[in-house]
């Protein structure tokens, strides 16, 4: 970094897993304050924080209010922002924490899963002028509507970060994390995966939207519409990481030539069939129409041909798991006016997914990937593909094995181990 600019650092809860760490951070963000920049720091929970409020909040109640699960929820990035501050403060350094809501960061009112719709940064702002280090709690924000506290989704404080980066027109955005950039598999799954020192935003999308969970969803929608570019990179070690830019920007031709630039996998989603569906007109209008009236976000779909003799047939989707009780008792409601006759849910299920813009002009990978996928000995339930996209659902099991026999028919293994330097993975 050269001259004055404005950064972005969001750190994610493996970086701030202790009180060590935490001071580890301040140090670094002090670092880039020094070197002569604005520095804006965005803050996830400590550790697996998030999951244990979670975990206690289910205890007290089964189903508990989503405004309340979000109040608890925030109060654990709450924690390391101020925690944060309190270290920057003893390097001799000011540092003025912020939660989402006073940092002007504007939600829709669904709870945890609320979509930022505005940053009026004013607060931020003046701080910066006044030459403090800004940090800022991640994953929440507050809802224009009803004024309440709202989170953004498991794994956003990544998209907290694009969105300031963005209505702050910071030069880009880092992303600090417990690996050294984006791989081309999870390093926890594929030893040998590889890392990429650079990827087009939308082969990043198709990732993230595959499962590869190294940066949220919304955070690359994000990066892509407001072109801010990103650097995932390890809080642990001061390699270089992966830049996530625009295909236009890529220095090397290296991505247009990879047939394929990596494997992604998912295990959070199930699957639900419904068995015996009249083969009518409007049937399956009727049965989808019901599950996005729950604002279930349906991702593979399979019809079955219908059986000749009760011209019948079976409709098979899978959708996040969070969210398959929801659309159980949902569909249970519209049996007899559809006229299908049972329900199954598996949730024992895995989608593996192979990603590349090189596929647009090279035919053959689909039949690659599934002859990997059978020499593996991995059967398959479901099959989806885009331009830049090949997914198949296998069975949970069957998810490592996939992954792994995916990238090495692609040739992705490296020669050396990827390092994880921290996390549990949870
Ligand atoms: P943070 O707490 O920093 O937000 P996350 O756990 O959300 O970290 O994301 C980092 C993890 O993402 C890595 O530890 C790794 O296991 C996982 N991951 C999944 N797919 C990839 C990939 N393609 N490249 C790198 N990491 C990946
Ligand atoms: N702490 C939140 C989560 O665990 C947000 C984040 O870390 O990005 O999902
Ligand atoms: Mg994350």
């Amino acid at each position: 970094m050269s001259g004055v600019t404005r950064v972005v650092q969001k750190f994610g809860g493996s970086s701030v897993a202790d009180a060590e760490s935490i001071k580890r951070v301040a140090r670094r963000v002090l670092r880039t304050k020094q070197e002569g920049h604005d520095v804006v720091v965005v803050i996830s929970a400590m550790g697996d924080t998030t999951d244990e409020l979670m975990d206690l909040a289910l205890q007290v109640s089964p189903q508990p209010a989503p405004r309340e699960l979000d109040m608890l929820l925030t109060s654990g990035e709450r924690m390391s922002a101020a925690l944060l501050a309190m270290a920057i403060a003893d390097l001799g350094a000011t540092a003025r924490s912020f939660t989402g809501s006073q940092a002007g960061v504007i939600t829709t009112g669904t709870h945890g899963n609320a979509r930022i719709i505005d940053i009026t940064p004013g607060r931020i702002q003046s701080a910066l002028d006044e030459g403090d280090i800004v940090i800022v709690a991640g994953f929440q924000g507050v809802s224009q509507d009803t004024k309440d506290i709202t989170t953004l989704g498991r794994g956003a404080s990544d998209t907290t970060a694009v969105a300031l980066a963005a209505a702050l027109r910071a030069d880009f955005c880092e992303i600090y994390t417990d690996v050294d950039g984006v791989y081309t598999a999870d390093p926890r799954i594929v030893p040998s995966a590889r890392q990429i020192p650079e990827i087009a935003y939308e082969e990043m999308l198709e990732m993230a939207a595959c499962g590869a969970k190294i940066l949220h969803l919304r955070c690359v929608e994000y990066a892509r519409r407001e072109d801010v570019p990103v650097h995932v990179r390890s809080s642990f070690s001061d390699k270089p990481g992966t830049w996530v830019k625009d295909l236009a920007d890529l220095k090397g031709p290296l991505m247009e030539q990879a047939l394929i630039s990596g494997v992604a996998h998912d295990r959070g989603e199930a699957k639900i069939t419904v068995v015996g569906v009249p083969d009518k007109i409007g049937e399956a209008a009727a049965i989808f129409q019901t599950v996005a009236d729950n604002e279930i976000n349906v991702d593979m779909i399979v019809q079955n041909v219908s059986h000749v003799d009760t011209s019948r047939t079976d409709i098979s989707f899978t959708l996040p798991k969070t969210d398959g009780r929801k659309a159980i008792q949902a569909l249970e409601a519209i049996k007899d006016r559809v006229g299908f006759q049972d329900l199954l849910y598996n949730d024992q299920i895995g989608k593996v997914s192979v990603v590349g813009v090189g596929m647009r002009s090279h035919p053959g990978v689909t039949a690659k990937f599934f002859s990997a996928l059978a020499e593996a000995d991995v059967n398959l339930e479901m099959i989806s593909t885009s331009e830049i996209r090949i997914s198949v659902v296998v069975d949970a099991d069957r998810v490592d094995a996939a992954v792994a026999a995916a990238h090495t028919a692609f040739g992705l293994d490296a020669e050396s181990e990827a390092v994880v330097y921290a996390g549990t993975g949870r």
